[in-house]
């Protein structure tokens, strides 16, 4: 038996981009579907045919190897397109991409899409996004938040069938509420048995003979919920939370999509994040530097009380250790590292310029750094090392 021509079969010619062939397929897909041909083995074979044109010519290394040397350049590749190899499964599981699920499912019942081999109940909720600003402090311990969120909710009336009442859900006569159709045609490989979705329910099982009037139907109304988010310590801005089945609400019954939450970080007025660490600035006047001095300073967990011992060089770091940020998912926890500037004044009084002027002359007063005074380099590579 002669293969036909691959671009003949889809009626596009060689120069069709990929977007033309993707229309083109679904063309022909839609007339030989065997859902509209029930029986006929003809449209079978132009539906399988037309399937595995598609299959070599949306892959561009397929498609090129087709171009070059024909039907055996893509036969003799090991991956079995000769002889119609593809079998349904394989064709439907295609159209997913080809159809996208609510074009085709509308048109065949979902025989391509979603929850093809079981009995599907209803259509899942979508998932929903919600973003959450949270302060360090809040990141530091964990935080529980309560949250209203807009969205889909089970419609309270029919507890999310869909029907009016018990009376008005009726099993499918189509599949006899399993939800699936089975069809067993003769080919040229033998018999073939396909399973697809009932078209009659979309694989649900049943039927509604009267709608539930508050939700018209869709088993679900629009409306609000209160949530309660644990969000454990340590989190960081752009990480996200999965909070499965409190999304949307399916219709009929269908699974809740997921809540995806969003973390987002409040900047602080005086502390920086760097990963686990935090970082602060401390600016202390040149006095207190060489005289040495206690004070406070702001940390993620209230306020700390530090030493700066006598001849405190510009440039020092402190360490508080263990004052950083908790990791995720262990006890690790950061470091806040202390920043010290020495303020040097910006306009001085005459009497403080003769003060000043005086200790000029002092040699204690002339920049004598030794070794134990390490480098900025030193000082960074020691820190992240
Ligand atoms: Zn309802
Ligand atoms: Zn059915």
């Amino acid at each position: 038996m002669s293969k036909r021509d691959y671009y003949e079969i889809l009626g596009v010619n060689k120069t069709a981009s990929a977007d033309e062939i993707k229309k083109a397929y679904r063309k022909v897909a839609m007339q030989f579907h065997p859902d509209r041909n029930p029986g006929d083995k003809g449209a079978e074979e132009k539906f399988k045919e037309a399937a595995e044109a598609y299959e070599v010519l949306s892959d561009a290394d397929k498609k090129a190897q087709y171009d070059r040397y024909g039907h055996a350049g893509v036969s003799s590749n090991g991956r079995g397109f000769s002889g119609g190899g593809m079998n349904m499964e394989d064709i439907f599981s295609q159209f997913g991409d080809v159809f996208g699920d609510d074009l085709f499912g509308s048109f065949f019942g979902g025989g391509g899409g979603r929850g093809r081999t079981s009995r599907a109940r209803g259509v899942r909720g979508s998932n929903l996004r919600v973003k959450i600003k949270l302060t360090y402090e809040e990141i530091a311990k964990g935080v529980t938040k309560n949250i209203k969120v807009k969205k889909h909710v089970v419609c309270n009336t029919c507890s999310g069938s869909g029907a009016k009442d018990k009376g008005s859900v009726q099993t499918c006569s189509s599949c006899g509420g399993s939800g699936q159709v089975r069809r067993v045609t003769n080919t040229f490989i033998g018999q073939m048995q396909t399973v697809t979705t009932c078209p009659t329910c979309n694989g649900e099982g049943s039927t509604i003979t009267a709608k539930c009037t508050a939700c018209k139907g869709e088993g679900r109304v629009y409306g609000e919920d209160a949530i309660s988010i644990e969000i454990p310590p340590g989190v960081q801005e752009g990480m996200q939370l999965n909070l499965s089945g409190k999304g949307n609400a399916g219709e009929r019954g269908g699974a809740p999509g997921d809540l995806i939450i969003l973390i987002e970080e409040e900047p602080h007025k005086e502390l920086q994040r760097d990963g686990m660490n935090v970082a602060y600035d401390l600016h202390i006047s040149f006095t207190d530097a060489v005289f040495g001095t206690q004070l406070e300073v702001p940390t993620i967990d209230g306020r700390a009380k530090i030493k700066i011992p006598a001849g405190t060089q510009s440039g020092k770091i402190f360490r508080l250790k263990g004052k950083g940020f908790p990791a995720v998912n262990s006890y690790q926890k950061g470091d806040q590292l202390i920043h010290v500037n020495i303020w040097t004044p910006q306009h001085v009084s005459a009497e403080e310029k003769t003060m000043l002027e005086k200790m000029s002359h002092s040699s204690n007063f002339k920049p004598d750094p030794d070794k134990s005074d390490k480098s900025f380099l030193d000082k960074m590579r020691e820190l992240f090392s």
